[in-house]
C-alpha cells in the first residue's frame, strides 16, 4: 500500500516549536516510507482563528524546507462535503439534535451519555448535533504508543459533530478530509490520541478506511506544560531556521549533521539517519537550550 501522510494545523497562531516537531515528524515518517506528505489548514473554527496565521504557518513550513505534495486543503472550503457526511449520519439515525446546556450536563460529569437530548427542545434556538456513541470498547494499535482501547460512551459520550453556532466539529471534518485526501497514516501530537477512537468510529459509520496512527510525544516547556499556541508559545524563527530544525530533529531521535546548507539539505540528510524505532514515546523537552 502506498503511504500518504499529512500535517493539519489549525490557524490559531504562528507555528511554535511543538507544532514544528509534529510537522517534521509527520514529514520524516512519510518520506522514510517513500510516501507523500500533504498539508491541510483546519480553519473551521472562526472564533479561535488568528487572522493571517494560515499564511504564516505555510510560510514557516516553507522556510523550514517542508514542501507539501500537491495543493493545500482548506477546511473552510469543505462545507458541502461535511454536510453530505452529516446527512448520511442523520439519515441512518446516528445523530440527534441537542439543546442541553452546560448545567444540564454538569450533573452527568459534563458528558452526554443518553443517546438523546435531556433538555426540552427549543424550536427558536439552533441545537448542537451529537453523534450517538455505543457502549462498546474500540481497540486499535498506535505505531508508537502501542495497543489502545477506549469505550467511547465512557470517554467521550455522545459527542458534538455540529456546533450550536453551525460550525462543523473537528472530529467530523478531520475524518471526512483524511478520507478525501486518501491519508493512509496520521502522525500527530499525543494530545490527539484521545480523539482517535471517535475518529475511527466515525470512519466506520461513513464507510471510510481507517488510517494507521502514530502519536508523537508532546513537547513540554521548562515547567512541564505542553507548548501550545493558546499559552502564547513563541513562534519559531523563520529568519534563522537551522537551530530550531536541528533541535526538532534531535527530539525525533535524529542527530542531524552540522554543516553548511539549507533547511532542505538538513532534512534530507536527516532522512538518511532517521529510524522510526528511534522515536521516543515519552514527552520531549522544549526549546530551552536555543
Ligand atoms: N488541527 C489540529 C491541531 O492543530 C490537528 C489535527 C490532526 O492532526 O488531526 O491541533
Amino acid at each position: 500500500m502506498s503511504y500518504r501522510g499529512r500535517f493539519a494545523p489549525s490557524p490559531t497562531g504562528a507555528l511554535h516549536f511543538g507544532s514544528l516537531v509534529a510537522a517534521v515528524g509527520s514529514w520524516l515518517v512519510a518520506r522514510h516510507a517513500g510516501g507523500e506528505w500533504v498539508v491541510r489548514i483546519e480553519d473551521i473554527d472562526p472564533p479561535r482563528e488568528v487572522p493571517g496565521s494560515a499564511a504564516s504557518i505555510l510560510a514557516t513550513l516553507d522556510a523550514f524546507g517542508l514542501s507539501p505534495d500537491g495543493p493545500v486543503m482548506y477546511q473552510s472550503t469543505r462545507g458541502d462535503a461535511y454536510q453530505t457526511a452529516f446527512e448520511r449520519l442523520r439519515t441512518e439515525g446516528h445523530v440527534f439534535p441537542c439543546w442541553c446546556s452546560r448545567a444540564d450536563l454538569a450533573v452527568h460529569g459534563g458528558m452526554h451519555r443518553h443517546g438523546q437530548c435531556v433538555a426540552a427542545p427549543e424550536p427558536d434556538r439552533s441545537p448542537a448535533w451529537r453523534l450517538r456513541t455505543p457502549d462498546e470498547t474500540l481497540r486499535w494499535h498506535d505505531d508508537l504508543q502501542g495497543p489502545q482501547s477506549e469505550n467511547l460512551m465512557e470517554v467521550a459520550g455522545d459527542f458534538v459533530i455540529r456546533r450550536v453556532e453551525g460550525f462543523w466539529a473537528y472530529q467530523l471534518a478531520c475524518v471526512v478530509d483524511d478520507g478525501e485526501q486518501g491519508i493512509t497514516h496520521v502522525v500527530r501530537g499525543a494530545d490527539l490520541l484521545d480523539s482517535t477512537g471517535r475518529q475511527i468510529y466515525l470512519q466506520r459509520l461513513l464507510g471510510l478506511n481507517t488510517p494507521g496512527y502514530l502519536h508523537l510525544p508532546l513537547v513540554l516547556d521548562a515547567e512541564g506544560r505542553k507548548l501550545s499556541k493558546s499559552d502564547a508559545a513563541p513562534p519559531v524563527d523563520t529568519t534563522d531556521p537551522l537551530p530550531a530544525l536541528r533541535l526538532a530533529l534531535e527530539r525525533l531521535g535524529v542527530t542531524a549533521p552540522i554543516g553548511p546548507g539549507t533547511p532542505r539539505d538538513l532534512l534530507h540528510a536527516a532522512l538518511n539517519e532517521f529510524k522510526p524505532a528511534s522515536l521516543r514515546r515519552s514527552s520531549l523537552g522544549g526549546m530551552g537550550e536555543l
